[in-house]
């Protein structure tokens, strides 16, 4: 049993909130980016040891878990989504679904699932250091994304039609190149990179057109990283992709090693959240904090809550 301390606030939870997500069956508890305390012992983990629950239940045991692939097992569960989640006082939680968090705020634990799923598609990407990376879309995810091509040794360029977005990537990120996508994309992408267009480029838009055109690009012999989802079908010109030899993928969820990865950049200093983390609120402000932090005029980047 947890004792939930911290939830942070994604998308997501917005949508399910308003009614918006069709796959959603209500009443349903929401949560999945969560930071708590152990409640009562249980195997390797004692009470008011500080956690992070990784919020997919995977079966593990098909084909796609025994690879290690737990992230896209196709039975999935995940808490706050399938299954209710964490914006409750106690919540139980299987222990195969916890990991140590010891030398971490709250806070921080809470942006740790949020961050993986950033982590792990910058290692699908297979990035090395020194290529171009340009993330379209610079929400919590496409900053998590950058976060991690940076820390890969990438050269990277933020892509966003949100000149607050851009600033907040050039001055926080510290962001090799910043592309506003309101005008001539491909031309400023070919600019920056002398013509060869970056090696690996990702999507985090959620917007099918932005992701149709992301197809542009992707420099020969480079990878599109697909990692926002969108209801319905996307397409693009074959010539163009066969021309580039291009690979297209699509990342779903984080692993345990994500999670791991994300923790030693927190407690390394690698990310400082201090900025990440834009609103704030207590546990009983929760409904009236929601209609306004889902307004994009608010300027949100991650709301937090607060037990
Ligand atoms: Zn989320
Ligand atoms: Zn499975």
């Amino acid at each position: 049993m947890l004792r939930i301390r911290n939830i942070g606030i994604c998308g997501t939870d917005f949508h399910a909130f308003r009614g918006e997500q069709p796959y959603f069956k209500y009443p349903r508890i929401l949560g999945h980016e969560l930071a708590a305390e152990v409640a009562e012992d249980a195997g390797d983990f004692k009470a008011g040891q500080t956690v992070v629950p990784v919020p997919y239940i995977h079966c593990g045991k098909c084909l796609t878990c025994r690879a290690g692939k737990t992230n896209c097992c196709p039975s999935i569960r995940t808490m706050g989504v399938h299954v209710d989640g964490g914006m409750r006082e106690l919540m139980p939680v299987p222990e195969k679904n916890l990991m140590h968090a010891e030398g971490l705020s709250h806070e921080q634990i809470a942006t740790v699932e949020c961050l993986a799923i950033g982590a792990h598609a910058v290692g699908r990407a297979n990035l090395q250091a020194g290529q171009w990376a340009a993330i379209a879309g610079t929400g919590p995810i496409g900053i998590g994304i950058l976060h991690f091509a940076r820390i890969a040794g990438a050269r990277t360029i933020a892509v966003d039609i949100n000149p607050d977005r851009l600033a907040y990537c050039r001055e926080v990120i510290g962001v090799d190149a910043c592309v506003d996508a309101r005008e001539n994309t491909t031309g400023q992408l070919n600019e920056i990179t002398d013509g060869e267009l970056p090696d690996k480029v990702f999507d985090a838009t959620g917007v099918p057109a932005a992701m149709e055109a992301a197809f542009e690009y992707v420099g020969h012999g480079g990878r599109l990283i697909l990692v926002s989802i969108v209801k319905g079908a996307i397409s693009f010109a074959d010539p163009l992709f066969h021309a580039r030899e291009m690979t297209v993928m699509s990342s779903r969820n984080a692993t345990r090693s994500d999670f791991s990865q994300v923790m030693d950049a927190l407690r390394d200093g690698k990310i400082d959240i201090s900025s990440f983390v834009t609103h704030r609120c207590q546990f009983d402000e929760i409904t009236g904090s929601f209609a306004h932090w889902s307004d994009p005029s608010a300027g949100v980047i991650k709301g937090m809550v607060s037990l």
